[in-house]
């Protein structure tokens, strides 16, 4: 399957009624045309297979402006729950993950100044996306300019501390500061460059120098800012699931994406989700290319205790058996780009 039949499948999914959705990907997992593979003769660097974890984080942010109906204080407060979940399955199994985090979760406070919140900083102009329509009021009105007790679903302090503080050696990314649309139609580069030295300033004051990037909703762009913040890699979709990174025109590493978890593209039962799983894992492993998951930590709770701990120990095993790497998104780069300049 190259990038069109990808493509197609893409476009087709969202629009089949539910039935024959997961009927159509099950034959098309089962007659090996999903996962789709980079069939090229070149490994990953490191002569292995690697798997990569990137997480979201974003509490209330996301839903903003959102064209769907979404509840944000119940997904926020149902990804509250989740994460302390989530890193004690990762420390267990010792698996590392990217936590792709708006800049404004690393506040336990804010408040207003001359009236807005954040007013040092740019607001994007009203714009409308695939996925948000701001048109009208203050980029910040859902801020609510108190604090952590009074609102946690739009402060995080807590959370960045959990992650820090776990046994694991996660890496923090940075998904904007306030889950901007950051394609270069509509975030201006001021825009872009703020909200990217917000966050780098806020991670700093924990210790914490930011080399990933996240584009909120994919919207990638502004390239050149990212690069000259000292940005080096960002994850996006590329033409087959299983692949190998790339640089692209500004020496940024692009990181494959290869699955969504919290999709139930073969329909929502256990064994059938954690096969498809597995096989995105054995295909990486035989190919010694790039597998790539990422999440939502708002996912539903059954699959954080279901569906992470029977995949994390998969890998864990695999990993045991020398036949995969589990790397953070900067690790991946790295190797990449002293890869590349050899
Ligand atoms: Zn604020
Ligand atoms: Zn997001």
């Amino acid at each position: 399957m190259d990038l069109s039949l990808k493509k197609i499948y893409g476009c087709l999914y969202p629009v089949l009624p539910k039935s024959i959705q997961s009927k159509l990907t099950r034959f098309l997992y089962k007659t090996g045309f999903k996962p789709t593979i980079n069939r090229e003769n070149r490994n990953f660097p490191t002569g292995k297979a690697v798997v990569v974890f990137s997480a979201d984080m974003e509490l209330a942010w996301a839903t903003r402006y959102s064209k769907s109906a979404t509840n944000p204080k119940e997904s926020a407060n149902r990804e509250r729950q989740n994460i302390p979940l989530l890193l004690e399955q990762f420390d267990i199994y010792n698996i590392p993950v990217t936590w792709a985090i708006v800049g404004h979760l690393f506040l336990d406070a804010c408040k207003k100044d001359s009236g807005r919140p954040h007013a040092h900083l740019p607001r994007p102009t009203y714009f409308e996306n695939r996925h948000w329509r701001f048109a009208n009021g203050d980029w910040y009105d859902h801020d609510p300019a108190n604090n952590i007790q009074e609102s946690p679903e739009w402060y995080g302090r807590d959370l960045v501390q959990l992650i820090k503080k776990s046994k694991t050696k996660h890496e923090i990314a940075c998904h904007s500061f306030s889950h901007i649309d950051f394609s270069d139609a509509h975030c201006a580069p001021e825009l872009a460059r703020a909200e990217l030295k917000e966050c780098k300033d806020l991670a700093l004051q924990e210790g914490i120098e930011l080399r990933t990037m996240v584009f909120p909703g994919a919207t990638a762009g502004n390239f050149d800012i990212l690069k000259s913040e000292g940005f080096t890699n960002y994850r996006f979709e590329t033409k087959y699931d299983i692949d190998l990174p790339q640089i692209n025109g500004y020496g940024l590493v692009v990181i494959p994406n290869s699955f969504m978890i919290g999709n139930f593209p073969t329909g929502k039962s256990e064994q059938k989700t954690l096969g498809v799983l597995k096989k995105f894992i054995d295909k990486a492993i035989e190919t010694k290319k790039l597998v790539h998951f990422y999440f939502h930590p708002s996912l539903e709770t059954w699959i954080v205790k279901v569906i992470f701990p029977s995949i994390l120990k998969y890998i864990y095993d695999k990993r045991k058996a020398g036949l995969l790497d589990v790397l953070t998104m900067n690790s991946v780069s790295e190797i990449v780009l002293k890869h590349e300049t050899r």
